[in-house]
């Protein structure tokens, strides 16, 4: 297949000056949903689509939704492609972006070269991916329905406003959120381009790869109490040294996540003492575990593991914060993306993503396909995030090529 060039000059210099909004202290940047940089950003971002042909509207999740119309649509359905625009604090100018800014260049590019759809192409922008308030990925679950009662009024840190607060500050009523849910089969597939985060295709040297599927996730909090003392008139004997008690679990999970098979990853990545002060006994420490498999049985076996190791000692308390299972992406999407980056002359490989994405919340419901680009290092959620300019490029390319693939099939409900 003859297939036009995305213009890569064009997609490079929009990421580089997408990166204006929220530039941080640190060097990378800060940009949570619904905040001041996050409002610009989007701004910018509405008015790029509109300058591309685009229709843009704004959800009651806030996610931005750019369309392409099909000037003789053979489908009420539409094509998506898209990813997410706020980052983690201090984060870098890649992470997200790249799928977004990628997706309005295939859009464009299609637009301009006068090529007919069979059905109208979305650019979407799903608002809070990272995190900024509480689980994450909210635009995504809230356009297909899978939002948790009440979840919008919590905050991060029990502190702070939450997505709800600054939904009102915007002029949006929290309740209509829920609107924002469509039905899935309104549309024919969704294409998402990442960066990779991590570095199996640079040690592979590949340009591409192609996501088989998307690990899940579960999270839990302990919390281990014990009695906060004065540090210096305390005796060792006579104290109940919650960190102490801790302690042991920092290891301890980590060899069972290794016993149980050496590709599942668990995490303990936060850990809080209580009253943290140099000269008291802890009197509290919570930490959260996270376990990362393809494997649900897998996450369930140390989870059980875990939860009957605090069932066991007094001062122990765990309760789940989320359980999101591992989804495997469309198999004839997997087959259209390697097609298309063989075509290209692309060295590519199939590989799961170890990172949750907004592409996970589709994917049961929608026919989806994932492209990664390496970064170099595998370094994200960093300052130091960078790819080269030819990474964008080849994967704006191969999602370009895809979306027309699919196009070119003579049943749009092959799946
Ligand atoms: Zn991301």
């Amino acid at each position: 297949m003859n297939h036009p060039a995305i213009n890569s000059d064009r997609l490079w210099s929009e990421i580089m000056e997408s990166s204006q909004f929220g530039q941080a202290a640190g060097g990378g940047i800060t940009r949570r949903a619904l905040t001041e940089p996050d409002v610009q950003a989007r701004n910018w971002l509405i008015e790029k689509m509109r300058q591309a042909g685009l229709e843009v509207r704004i959800d009651d999740a806030m996610n931005v939704i750019g369309t392409l119309k099909a000037k003789s649509p053979r489908s009420k359905k539409a094509g998506a492609m898209g990813s997410h625009f706020d980052t983690v604090p201090n984060g870098g100018r890649f992470d997200g972006i790249l799928g977004v800014l990628a997706a309005l260049e295939c859009a464009r590019t299609f637009n301009e070269h006068g090529i007919d759809l069979p059905w109208d192409l979305e650019v979407i922008s799903f608002c809070d991916e990272e995190a900024g308030y509480n689980a994450g990925t909210i635009g995504s679950r809230a356009m297909m329905g899978l939002l948790q009662d009440g979840e919008i009024y919590l905050s991060k840190g029990k502190e702070g406003p939450t997505f709800a607060d600054n939904l009102k500050r915007l002029g949006k009523d929290p309740e209509n959120i829920y609107r924002a849910k469509r039905d899935p089969s309104d549309l024919v597939f969704f294409l998402e381009l990442h960066i990779e985060q991590g570095r199996v295709l640079e040690n592979a040297e590949k340009q591409i790869g192609v996501v088989t599927a998307i690990v899940g996730i579960y999270r839990y909090v302990v919390t281990v109490r014990g009695e906060a003392a004065h540090a210096g008139t305390t005796p060792m004997h006579l104290r109940q040294d919650a960190l102490v008690e801790a302690a042991p679990m920092f290891t301890m999970l980590p060899a069972w996540v290794v016993e149980r098979n050496p590709d599942m990853v668990g995490t303990i990545g936060q850990v809080k003492v209580e009253p943290g002060a140099t000269n008291v006994v802890p009197g509290e420490c919570t930490f959260i575990v996270e376990l990362r498999s393809q494997l649900p049985e897998d996450m369930q076996a140390v989870r059980d593991r875990l939860f009957e190791y605090c069932s066991k000692r007094s001062g122990w308390d765990v309760k789940k914060i989320y359980e999101k299972d591992s989804v495997q992406l469309s198999a004839p999407m997997i087959d259209i993306i390697s097609a298309a980056a063989g075509e290209g002359k692309l060295n590519w490989m199939a590989m799961p993503s170890g990172a949750g994405h907004d592409a996970q919340t589709l994917a049961p419901s929608v026919p989806t396909g994932m492209i990664f680009v390496p970064c170099r290092g595998g370094i994200s959620h960093s300052p130091r995030e960078w790819i080269e300019p030819q990474n964008a490029a080849d994967g704006c390319q191969v999602l370009f090529n895809t979306v027309q693939a699919i196009a070119e099939k003579k049943s749009i409900t092959m799946w």
